[in-house]
């Protein structure tokens, strides 16, 4: 009897879980320069959280690419501005750098791409932001990411 009880409660649980949290998020980026989504949100119950990056335009990615990078808000700046210098070969962001907490590298039209945030990385409440490591991008295709 005992046994029984836990087993269904352990099933329940597990479902309930499973049911209330979307690990998992769709933004896309046009040939207009914009992204889809100003915001994000990380539902807490999520170890991992997937964002696809789709690049729902004609143009290719030397002249209208669009990737992701999430980052600290307070990071925001001074990480877009470092990766002007990274070049095109490291998408425009700094290779190995510890401010970039998940990044999708360009895309261009036609294409897409996923990147897993490991959210064991990210503080509940915390400030995140994401943006498009593209040159001229970052004014306006950028965004706050939010966990918990
Ligand atoms: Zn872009």
């Amino acid at each position: 009897m005992f046994l029984k009880a836990m087993t269904i409660a352990a099933m329940s649980l597990a479902g309930s879980v499973a049911m209330a949290a979307d690990c998992s998020f769709t933004i896309e980026g046009n040939d207009q320069m914009q992204y889809s989504a100003k915001e994000i949100t990380i539902p807490a119950e999520c170890t991992a959280f997937e964002v696809t990056l789709v690049h729902t335009g004609k143009l290719p990615k030397a002249t209208m690419g669009h990737g992701f990078v999430v980052t600290k808000t307070s990071d925001l700046a001074g990480l877009s501005s470092a990766g002007l210098a990274a070049g095109a070969a490291n998408n425009h962001v700094p290779p190995g750098d510890a401010r970039v907490i998940a990044m999708i590298p360009l895309v261009g039209g036609g294409e897409k791409a996923s990147v897993k945030i490991d959210t064991s990385k990210l503080e509940k409440g915390g400030d995140y932001s994401f943006y498009c490591p593209f040159p001229g991008h970052f004014a306006v295709m950028k965004g706050k990411l939010i966990f918990g």
